[in-house]
C-alpha cells in the first residue's frame, strides 16, 4: 500500500469527474440565467479571509465559529505583530466575506442605493467527515444590500422559490419565521431564559451552557429530551415589536398574492447571530435530519457590526451537494457526443481534418484514435452518450456509415451530407463554438 500523503486527497475533500461534473454546471447555469432575469450580478470573493471576520460575522458562540474553522497557517512578511490578525481561516460562509467586501469598497458611497449580489463557490468547515458531507462544499447564494422593505424579503424568496421549481423541485416545503430586532429580541430572550433555567438540569450539558451564552440556540438541539422540554419554551413572534409585526405581516402578503405555498415555523431560529426579522429554511421531507437545501434571512444590523454604515440586508444560500441528492435524472438535459468516429486505418488523416471542421461548427464529436472493433466502438458510443456512431469507409474515406444510437438506423453518407444528417437531431451546440 502506498503510504505517501502524495496519493491521497485531503481528508473530507473529493474529486468530482465529469460523470457529475456536468450536472453541477447545468445547476450552475440555471441560476445564473435567472439570476440575471432578477437583475442580480455576480461578486466573487476570495475563498480566504480573516478569522476575525468570521469571529465577529457569524458570531462566537456558533458551532461555525467554535467548531468548524479551517485554518490556515499562513505567515504575512509584513512584519506585523498582531498574531491575530494574521490568523486566516478558509471562508466557512459568503455573507460575511460580501459584506466585508461590500464595507471595504466603500460601495455605499460609490453606488450608492441597493446592490443585488449572486454567488456561487466553494465554502470550507472542519466538521467530522460524513456521508454527502464533505468539507470542502459549493454554495449558490445571493445577498442584497440596501433594502429594507419588507417587498424585498419576499422578492429573494421568490427567486428562491423558481430557481428550486427550475431544477424541478415543486414539492419542497419553505419554513418561514420572525426572529424580531435590537428592540423587541432581548426582552424576549430574558424569558426565554428564565424558563430554560427552570429546566436546567433536564437539558442536556450543550444546552445548560446555551441557557447563559446563547440562549436562542436552545431551538437548534437535536436530543430528543431537550426538543420536548424546549418545545413548551415562549416564542419570538409572541413578543415582536410593532414594526416587526407588521414587516412580517406585509412579507406574508406579498408571498401569498405571488402564491407561494410557505408555512409558519415559530422556532425557527437559524444557527446564525445576525438575522434579524424574516428567517426561512426550505426543507425536504426526504433528506432526514439535516434537511435544509437552502436557508437564509434578513441581517440588518451585520454590515454596521462590521463597521459598515447602517444597511439593511438580506440573503439566502442553497447547499450544491445537497441538491444533487434531491434531483430526479430526469431533470438534466443530456450534453453527450453529438457522434463519435472511428477511422482505424489510413482514412484516418483525412478523417481528422473533416472531424476538426465539424467540431469548429459547434459539433460534439468523439474521435477515437485507436482501431476498434465495431463491437468495442458501439459500446464506447453508448458510454459516452453519443447520438450517432461513424464508421469511416478504409477504401473511399469520403464515405461512412451513420449508425443512429437511440433507433439502431443506419444510413450510407457523405461527410457533407452528414453536418446536415447530425443538425437535424442536434439540439444544443458546442458553448463557445466559433462564430462562422
Ligand atoms: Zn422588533
Ligand atoms: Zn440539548
Amino acid at each position: 500500500m502506498r503510504d505517501n500523503y502524495l496519493f491521497h486527497g485531503v481528508k473530507g475533500m473529493r474529486d468530482v469527474f465529469p460523470e457529475e461534473s456536468w450536472k453541477i454546471r447545468q445547476l450552475e447555469e440555471k441560476a445564473r440565467a435567472l439570476f440575471a432575469c432578477y437583475g442580480f450580478g455576480e461578486i466573487r470573493t476570495p475563498l480566504v479571509e480573516h478569522t476575525i471576520l468570521f469571529e465577529r460575522g457569524v458570531g462566537q458562540g456558533t458551532d461555525i465559529v467554535n467548531k468548524e474553522m479551517f485554518y490556515v497557517p499562513a505567515k504575512e512578511q509584513d512584519g506585523e505583530d498582531d498574531k491575530r490578525n494574521r490568523q486566516m481561516v478558509l471562508r466557512p460562509e459568503a455573507t460575511a466575506s460580501v459584506v466585508r467586501a461590500y464595507v471595504e469598497h466603500e460601495i455605499a458611497k460609490v453606488s450608492p442605493g441597493c446592490q443585488r449580489y449572486y454567488y456561487i463557490g466553494s465554502m470550507f468547515r472542519y466538521e467530522r467527515p460524513q456521508r454527502g458531507r464533505y468539507r470542502q462544499f459549493a454554495q449558490i447564494g445571493i445577498e442584497v444590500l440596501g433594502a429594507t422593505q419588507p417587498s424585498m424579503d419576499a422578492e429573494v424568496i421568490l427567486l428562491l422559490h423558481d430557481l428550486l421549481a427550475q431544477y424541478g423541485l415543486t414539492s419542497l416545503t419553505f419554513q418561514l419565521n420572525a426572529v424580531g430586532c435590537l428592540i423587541c429580541r432581548p426582552p424576549y430572550i430574558r424569558k426565554l431564559q428564565e424558563f430554560a433555567r427552570t429546566l436546567q438540569t433536564k437539558l442536556c450539558p450543550d444546552c445548560q451552557i446555551r441557557i447563559e451564552k446563547n440562549p436562542l440556540r436552545l431551538f437548534d438541539c437535536k436530543q430528543p429530551e431537550c426538543r420536548k422540554l424546549i418545545s413548551q419554551a415562549p416564542v419570538l413572534p409572541d413578543f415582536l415589536c410593532s414594526d416587526c409585526r407588521s414587516h412580517q405581516k406585509a412579507v406574508f402578503q406579498v408571498l401569498e398574492k405571488n402564491n407561494i405555498r410557505f408555512e409558519v415555523e415559530p422556532r425557527l431560529m437559524r444557527g446564525l447571530d445576525y438575522y434579524t426579522r424574516t428567517v426561512f429554511e426550505v426543507i425536504s421531507k426526504d433528506l432526514g435530519a439535516q434537511n435544509a437545501v437552502a436557508a437564509g434571512g434578513r441581517y440588518d444590523n451585520l454590515v454596521a457590526d462590521l463597521d459598515g454604515p447602517q444597511t439593511p440586508a438580506i440573503g439566502w444560500s442553497l447547499g450544491v451537494e445537497r441538491l444533487m441528492e434531491l434531483l430526479l435524472d430526469t431533470v438534466w438535459e443530456p450534453t453527450g457526443l453529438d457522434a463519435l468516429v472511428v477511422a482505424p486505418g489510413p482514412e484516418f488523416e483525412t478523417t481528422f481534418v473533416h472531424v476538426t471542421d465539424m467540431r469548429r461548427q459547434g459539433l460534439r464529436i468523439g474521435m477515437e484514435h485507436e482501431a476498434r472493433s465495431v463491437k468495442a466502438l458501439l459500446k464506447r458510443a453508448d458510454r459516452l452518450h453519443a447520438r450517432f456512431a461513424l464508421f469511416v469507409s478504409a477504401a473511399d474515406p469520403e464515405k461512412l456509415e451513420v449508425k443512429n444510437m437511440q433507433s439502431g438506423e443506419q444510413v450510407a453518407l457523405t461527410w457533407d451530407q452528414l453536418k446536415t444528417h447530425i443538425s437535424t437531431f442536434s439540439q444544443q451546440k458546442c458553448i463557445g463554438a466559433a462564430k462562422q
